[in-house]
């Protein structure tokens, strides 16, 4: 079988949020050596700020200089645009996610968080390659801002997209909905399903949240999965290690 990949990703981290993933990253590092994808969200809900964050900062550091990968993730995390305007809005907003920061902002507003972002990365010496929305919910706006700023990839569950193309490289996503016990039942059984459907797949992405890390269900679910994909051949990589390997992205990064 050809060379099968798998890259842990770990959205929201923000000082709030690391508590919740602390003892798991530390599980996932005795496990052997699995490089990890760090989603970074520099001010999240406008409370809880990583460029403000002594121990946080020097953490991801530590993990950088390991081959991990720091990712944007959006700016404040949360949507806090004016109420939504059509049922359309309604649901991508109020029931689907009240987290779609770059879906609720225009063109202007998403280049500005941009680049804001990507001056802090600049400043803390952290190379940038990605930007993934939260949520995975980019305006047209947004997304016409992103493809001007020099990211060399952003995503969506399905797949990666090289900018400034926009092209679409299939690379499918577990991810849980762990908010309530009725989601989490069906979620294990999704992704159980998941996982084999794409088993021929190149790039397997575990999107990994803070709330999956709550409940034991999920956590444990995480955790066997890792095993069974180490037992099963899978090579750990960061997207973009995967992408540079490919060639399908250049290997310069756009704070050098
Ligand atoms: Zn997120």
């Amino acid at each position: 079988m050809a060379e099968r990949e798998f890259a842990l990703v770990l959205h929201d981290i923000a000082p709030e949020t690391w508590p919740d993933y602390a003892d798991f990253v530390a599980e996932v590092d005795r496990l052997g050596r699995i490089p990890i994808s760090w989603l970074v969200v520099p001010d999240f809900h406008h409370r809880s700020n990583t460029f403000e964050d002594a121990e946080l900062l020097a953490l991801l550091d530590r993990r950088r200089e390991q081959g991990d990968e720091l990712i944007l993730h959006g700016f404040y995390h949360c949507d806090d645009g004016a109420a939504p305007r059509t049922p359309r809005d309604w649901f991508m907003r109020r029931f689907y996610t009240v987290e779609g920061e770059f879906y609720a902002i225009g063109h202007d507003e998403a280049q500005s968080r941009l680049a804001h972002g990507e001056a802090l990365f600049a400043e803390r010496g952290w190379p940038l390659h990605g930007f993934v929305a939260p949520a995975w919910l980019l305006s047209a706006g947004a997304r016409a801002a992103l493809k001007r700023r020099g990211f060399a990839y952003t995503s969506d569950p399905g797949h990666l997209y090289t900018l400034p193309e926009d092209r679409p490289i299939a690379a499918p996503s577990l991810v849980w909905s762990a908010r309530s016990g009725w989601r989490r039942g069906a979620s294990w059984l999704v992704n159980e399903r998941a996982r084999k459907r794409h088993r021929h797949q190149p790039l397997l992405r575990l999107g990994l949240h803070p709330v999956d890390m709550r409940h034991k269900m999920s956590r444990r679910w995480w955790l066997e999965t890792l095993r069974h994909l180490l037992d099963e051949g899978y090579r750990p990589t960061t997207k973009i290690d995967w992408l540079q390997r490919r060639g399908v992205v250049p290997n310069s990064d756009m704070t050098a």
